[in-house]
């Protein structure tokens, strides 16, 4: 079946059986931001995962939220694919988002978003689209890290994924990427509130469970690339501004929450759950559901939507 075809009957019979909308609002707290996080949806050609997106957005639709922030990892993988493989992703991702979503939608960069680091031979560093330009000029951002506000909560979009020269990438900040957050941060009035958005978890306990097992002498390990190396330093800075309550982020694919000195770091597992498999290791394909209050609190509720 023509994937036009395909998908239009799928929003009819998604459309059919849509189960009423939940209910998260606490009555005590009016006027909140409420806002759907799907995460690291990987999309690929294929039934499962071209369904399974339509469907995500579909169901997050249904739950009254006045937005969406895409966590990254929007499609499945750029970062070792051909220049005809990459736009085959991003042609199925953005056709879906155009024709099954209605909401604003604020995407983040995530490590497989990039184009071409880890591809081997013919390396394209030559193309005007390797690394991350492709990315950002397809999702029609204005830079690879923004922050934009609604109400009284201001919201930082990360671009957590630098190329690490050893091999691989790693999650931190750049040097231009920390100036700037600096700034935007020290603008920030001490009345209103900061949602921080990021691919890689800034910190995590997840990040350290992703390969489900431990070193041979007993020690928990967290990967260069499933934390933000520069955690410390982000710590640092984060306790000269109370203002920010919450972090978000996806890329493990598994759920966790972890406050730690006044603030709400959630990660918010995948859209694809085990990439298209059914779930990863005890967390379904899920995506988030965040309300932040007008009093500078924060709920999350994890949706598995099929
Ligand atoms: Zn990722």
């Amino acid at each position: 079946m023509k994937r036009k075809t395909f998908l239009k009957s799928t929003a009819a019979v998604l459309g059919s059986s849509m189960l009423p909308s939940l209910s998260f609002a606490d009555e005590t707290k009016k006027n909140s931001i409420r806002f759907a996080h799907l995460t690291d949806i990987h999309v690929k050609p294929g039934l499962i995962p071209e369904t399974g997106m339509a469907k995500a957005l579909h169901h997050a639709q249904q739950q009254k939220v006045d937005f969406i922030i895409n966590g990254g990892d929007s499609i499945n993988d750029a970062l070792g694919a051909t220049k005809q493989k990459t736009q085959e992703q991003w042609d199925i991702f953005k056709t879906i988002l155009k024709k099954e979503n209605s909401l604003s939608v604020y995407h983040t960069i995530g490590n497989h978003d990039i184009w071409g680091w880890f591809v081997k031979n013919e390396k394209p560093d030559n193309d005007r689209l390797y690394g991350k330009i492709w990315v950002t000029e397809t999702l029609e951002l204005k830079k690879r890290y923004y922050n934009f506000k609604k109400g009284n909560w201001n919201f930082i979009v990360l671009d957590s994924t630098q190329l690490n020269p050893e091999g691989g990438y790693i999650g931190k900040l750049d040097e231009e990427q920390l100036t700037w957050l600096q700034e935007v941060l020290s603008k920030i009035p001490k009345t209103e509130f900061i949602c921080i958005v990021s691919h890689i978890p800034i910190l995590s306990i997840c990040s350290s469970l992703f390969f489900k097992k431990t070193e041979a002498n007993g020690d928990l390990l967290i990967k260069r690339n499933l934390m933000h190396t520069d955690f410390f330093s982000l710590k640092n800075l984060f306790l000269n501004y109370p203002q920010i309550k919450v972090c978000i982020s996806g890329h493990i694919h598994l759920q966790d929450e972890v406050r730690y000195l006044g603030i709400n770091y959630f990660c918010n597992g995948a859209v694809s759950g085990n990439w298209w498999n059914g779930s990863f290791q005890e967390f379904a394909p899920s995506y988030a559901i965040m309300e932040l209050f007008n009093d500078g609190t924060v709920k999350r509720t994890m949706i598995p939507y099929e």
